[in-house]
C-alpha cells in the first residue's frame, strides 16, 4: 500500500512547484526549499543487557530555519531512511509555516525495532541518540519531539540526558514531555482538537447544523488522533458512523456509540468488542470504511491510504488529514476533479506541534497556563490559519492543500527573502 519515502519526498516538492504558482517567491526561495540546510548521520554504541556492544544508525535532519528554530519529531523504526527523514522535516518546515508558528522544520530518527530492546536498551539508546546530536540541537536550534514508537517517557530521557551534557536545566530542548517534567497541559489531544477546531469551522462555511441533519463521520485509525476526534465529534452531535484500528473496522448506520466505547475495555489503538459499541454494529473491512457515504471522511491511521486506486470510489464530501500523508498525489487530483474536499495535513494536524509551541513557550517563560487556556489558544489558531486557507484556495479557485502550501509560502517566502536573494543585489 505504502509508496517508497523517496516518492513521499519527490511528491512533496511536486506540491511546492504547485504552490508556487499562487504565491509571489523569488525562483531562489525555491531553489532553497528544494534540500535541507543540514542533515546529520550518527552511530550510537549501546551496551545491551547481555553485555554486549550495539552500534545504532540515528539521524537528525534540520531542514529550514529561517523562520525559528527547526521543529520535529524523533521516530523509532527499523525502515528509517535518509530520504524519509528528509521528507519528514519538509513537511514540517510547511506545517510551521502554516500554522503560523515561529518555527523551521526538522525531523529525527533511528533505525531500530525498539520492540525487540527492553526497557533499560531503550533508555541507553535515546540517551545516546542525543549526546551524539546534542551539539546541533537546542531551545534556540532545533527543538524535537515525540514521532513513531517514542513517546513522554522517551521524551523524558531524551531532555534529562541534554541537561546532563550542557550541564544546565532547558526544558524548552524538547518537547512533549510529561506534564511533571514541563510538559503543557493539554498536548495528549491537541492534535484531535485542533481538527475538531477545523471541522467547527467548516460547518459554518458549508452550512452544516446536526440539529436540522447529523452529519455522518467516518474515522480511519482509533489511537491519539482517532480516538479523541471520534470523542469530539460524538459529543458535538454528529454521527461517527464507522471506525478502524489496524485489524479491521467497525460501522452503525444510526451512528457508533463512542461514549461506551470509551468506556468499554480496549488496548490503546485497538477498538473494543462490537457487542460494546452500540445495537446493530457490525464488522466492516478499513477498505470498506473508507468508500463509506458519509460527509465527512478522517483518516488518523497511517499514511498512502487513499491511491489512484480507490479515489474514485470514496464518497464523502470532505477529508480531513489527521493523519500524515494519507492521500498520494494522484489521488489528490482525482479527489479534486470530483469535488472532494481535501483539508491537508500540515493544516488539519497541526492542532499537535501548535500545543507544542505552546509548551515550548512556557518552558521558556517559566510560567505555565491551564488546559483551558491552553484549548482557547489552539482555537484562535486553528480558526485563523483554516480561514486563511479556505480563502486563498477560493481566491485562485484551488485545492485546500495547494492552498495550504501556498499559504505557507508566502510566510516562508518574504522571511528566505529577507535574508538576500540575486534580485535584492541587483536592486543596490
Ligand atoms: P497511534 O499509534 O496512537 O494510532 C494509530 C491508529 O491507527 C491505531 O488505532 C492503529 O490500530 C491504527 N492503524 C495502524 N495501521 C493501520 C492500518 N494499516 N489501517 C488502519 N488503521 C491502522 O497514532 P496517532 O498518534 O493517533 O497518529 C496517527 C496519525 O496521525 C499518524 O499519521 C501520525 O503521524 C498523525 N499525527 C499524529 C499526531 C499526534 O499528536 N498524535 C500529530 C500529528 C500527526
Amino acid at each position: 500500500m505504502s509508496t517508497p519515502h523517496n516518492d513521499v519526498f519527490a511528491d512533496a516538492l511536486k506540491r511546492l512547484d504547485l504552490a508556487a504558482q499562487y504565491a509571489k517567491v523569488d525562483p531562489e526561495t525555491l531553489l532553497r526549499l528544494r534540500q535541507p540546510k543540514q542533515f546529520l548521520e550518527v552511530s550510537i554504541p549501546v551496551r545491551m543487557d547481555n553485555g554486549s556492544l550495539r552500534i545504532f544508525t540515528g539521524y537528525r535532519c534540520k531542514y529550514d530555519d529561517t523562520r525559528g528554530p527547526a521543529k520535529g519529531g524523533i521516530r523509532f523504526h527499523q525502515d528509517v531512511t535518509p530520504s524519509e527523514v528528509k521528507a519528514l522535516a519538509f513537511w514540517m518546515t510547511f506545517k510551521c509555516a502554516v500554522a503560523g508558528l515561529p518555527f523551521g522544520g526538522g525531523k529525527g530518527g533511528v533505525i531500530v525495532n525498539p520492540f525487540e530492546l527492553s526497557m533499560a536498551e531503550r533508555e541507553r539508546l535515546s540517551r545516546g541518540y542525543i549526546r551524539a546530536i546534542a551539539w546541533a540541537i537546542g531551545t534556540d536550534v532545533d527543538v524535537p519531539a515525540p514521532d513513531v514508537n517514542t513517546n513522554g517517557l522517551i521524551m523524558a530521557w531524551m531532555a534529562d540526558e541534554y541537561s546532563n551534557v550542557v550541564g544546565r536545566r532547558e526544558p524548552g530542548v524538547i518537547t512533549g514531555k510529561p506534564v511533571a517534567m514541563g510538559g503543557s497541559l493539554g498536548r495528549d489531544d491537541a492534535t484531535a482538537r485542533g481538527g475538531f477546531f477545523i471541522l467547527k469551522e467548516l460547518e459554518v462555511k458549508l452550512g452544516w447544523d446536526n440539529k436540522k441533519q447529523a452529519r455522518r463521520i467516518a474515522v480511519q485509525g482509533f489511537g491519539n488522533a482517532g480516538e479523541n476526534f471520534a470523542r469530539l465529534a460524538h459529543a458535538d452531535g454528529y454521527q461517527v458512523v464507522g471506525v478502524s484500528d489496524s485489524n479491521g473496522a467497525l460501522y452503525n448506520a444510526a451512528g457508533l456509540d463512542i461514549a461506551a466505547m470509551l468506556k468499554a475495555e480496549h488496548k490503546p489503538g485497538l477498538l473494543p468488542d462490537p457487542s460494546l459499541c452500540g445495537a446493530g454494529t457490525k464488522k466492516i473491512t478499513n477498505a470498506e470504511l473508507l468508500e463509506l457515504d458519509v460527509d465527512m471522511l478522517v483518516p488518523a491511521a497511517v499514511e498512502n491510504v487513499i491511491t489512484e486506486e480507490n479515489a474514485n470510489r470514496i464518497k464523502a464530501k470532505v477529508i480531513l488529514e489527521l493523519a500524515n500523508g494519507p492521500v498520494t498525489v494522484q489521488a489528490d487530483g482525482m479527489l479534486e476533479r470530483r469535488g472532494v474536499m481535501v483539508i491537508p495535513d500540515i493544516l488539519a494536524n497541526s492542532g499537535g506541534v501548535t500545543v507544542s509551541y505552546f509548551e515550548w513557550t512556557q518552558n521558556k517563560m517559566g510560567f505555565y497556563w491551564t488546559a483551558e487556556e491552553v484549548r482557547e489558544r489552539l482555537a484562535l489558531y486553528m480558526r485563523r490559519e483554516f480561514s486563511a486557507v479556505f480563502d486563498l484556495a477560493k481566491k485562485h479557485g484551488i485545492g485546500m492543500r495547494i492552498g495550504a502550501y501556498a499559504h505557507a509560502l508566502e510566510r516562508l517566502g518574504p522571511a528566505l527573502e529577507s535574508t538576500g536573494t540575486a534580485k535584492r543585489y541587483a536592486k543596490e
